[in-house]
């Protein structure tokens, strides 16, 4: 653990919430703050009584104070907390006070930044505390918590004990290679491995779904002209319309709507003008489309009776992650019921967008997709840890043909090698200082 020299300070309440305000100091100088302002040693994790007063002894507040030793505190470090009155005024006389007695003003995510570097949580645990706070459901912010109190973090690191543990049975082998050939022909090798990727495989879905609680899950609606995309889109969206925005970077070709189904965050993208064409112009609007599929979490075609078939080209080249919805529009002028049905890759669901009639399976379906009523385990996730999980799942595929083909335990363990360090990025053991710059300076100040 390496402490840091200096001593920081923030506001750490929203200033002008009626109530109470909360400055927070982290670093060396917070004995001798805390004294100061209290006239006497606190007493640590005690909350006691005090007026605050400036360098002249006038008040500028009183409140609580309280000190939390290092290391026992958030972020490892000897902290003081001031609970004032939630005034922008008395909040900001408090922070120069402390800040003449040492501190400097806090950077955005340092106190928590402060916590990954003093070992009291690893970087996931970080980057669900802004998570937290940002979370846009409650869905978001139950799954935030969870991440925060280290439920994703212990199954990657039981993912690493299980990596670890096959890559000393291989390199031990290469260091016998009389006896290398056999030894990695045997089945409890390759046995061992294939319980890892399954392990895998179930936290890549596990992470997925947290990611979508935390971004909300990303629908992309594609179809001809004249389908019903947009109908599809307001009927969705109805009331609960959140915010209509052209998201910088994207064209026209790609209109994108927040909206939220019962409190799960769902992000619409109407990919408009997806169809096959010459047109060099409409070509380019084409390949925009798919792209947008192919980030998309849940491809959905809007189609109807007479098209559906022809449509259904739309939804073919997709990636396997990509879930398939195929919404038969219009039943109102087919005299058609409302209902759904899985067939091959998709569901399907047949609907109006006009009459609202089945929309609410189509409702149903995307909160099941988004990860609605999951149970106690489910935690929150970044598209970065998936990413990992991902590049992990390769190494694991790569060290598994090798093993099962040429048997060349040197490439196998240099594969394992890889996914150990890719699994590393999600928790912070191995991480540049870029990564970590990007991530705690979009936290808040004070966090
Ligand atoms: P988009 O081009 O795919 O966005 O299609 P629109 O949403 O603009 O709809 C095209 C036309 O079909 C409009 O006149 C809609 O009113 C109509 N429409 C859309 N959905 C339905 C439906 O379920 N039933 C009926 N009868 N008309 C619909």
């Amino acid at each position: 653990m390496t402490l840091a020299a200096d001593t920081i300070a923030a506001i750490a309440s929203a200033p002008g919430a009626a109530g109470v305000g909360v400055l927070r100091v982290s670093g060396p100088a917070v004995p001798k703050i805390a004294r100061t302002l209290l006239g006497r040693t606190p007493q640590p994790r005690h909350a006691h009584f005090a007026a605050f007063r400036d360098a002249q002894g006038q008040r500028i507040d009183h409140g609580l104070l309280l000190y939390f030793p290092a290391p026992a505190s958030y972020t490892g470090e000897h902290v003081l907390e001031l609970q004032g009155h939630g005034s922008s005024v008395l909040l900001d006389g408090l922070l120069r006070r402390v800040c003449q007695l040492g501190a400097r003003l806090a950077r955005p995510g340092e106190f928590t930044e402060r916590a990954f570097l003093n070992g009291k949580m690893d970087l996931a645990q970080a980057e669900a505390v802004a998570d937290l706070i940002a979370a846009r459901s409650q869905a978001g912010a139950r799954a935030a918590l969870q991440s925060m109190e280290g439920v994703f973090s212990r199954k990657i690191d039981a993912l690493l004990q299980a990596l670890i543990i096959l890559r000393v049975h291989i390199e031990a082998a290469i260091d016998f290679p009389e006896e290398e050939i056999d030894f990695l022909a045997d089945p409890a090798i390759t046995n061992q491995l294939e319980a890892l990727r399954d392990q895998l495989a179930e936290l890549l879905r596990e992470a997925q779904r947290g990611v979508r609680l935390n971004d909300g899950l990303r629908v992309a609606i594609i179809g001809r002209p004249n389908a019903g995309k947009s109908s599809l889109l307001n009927a969705l969206a109805g009331s609960d319309r959140a915010i209509v925005t052209d998201i910088a970077g994207t064209t026209r070709d790609v209109l994108r709507e927040q909206l939220s189904l019962d409190g799960i965050a769902l992000e619409l993208a109407d990919t408009a003008g997806l169809r096959e064409t010459d047109d060099p112009v409409e070509r380019e609007g084409v390949r925009r489309a798919h792209s947008e599929l192919a980030r998309a979490d849940v491809a959905l075609l809007v189609t109807d009776l007479q098209h559906a078939e022809h449509d259904l080209a739309l939804l073919m080249d997709l990636p396997a992650s990509v879930e398939r919805l195929v919404l038969i529009n219009k039943i109102d002028l087919e005299h058609e019921t409302a209902r759904y049905e899985t067939r091959a890759d998709s569901l399907w669901i047949w609907a109006s967008a006009k009459t609202g009639d089945g929309l609410d399976a189509l409702r149903e379906h995307l909160k099941q997709l988004a990860g609605a009523g999951s149970g106690e385990g489910v935690f929150s996730a970044r598209r970065r840890h998936v990413l990992a999980l991902e590049q992990v799942a390769t190494h694991l595929d790569h060290a598994d043909h090798t093993l099962r083909t040429t048997r060349a335990g040197e490439l196998a363990a240099e594969e394992l090698r890889q996914a150990q360090h890719a699994l590393g990025e999600i928790t912070g053991n191995y991480t540049s200082d870029d990564l970590l710059g990007a991530i705690f300076s979009s936290f808040c100040i004070g966090k």
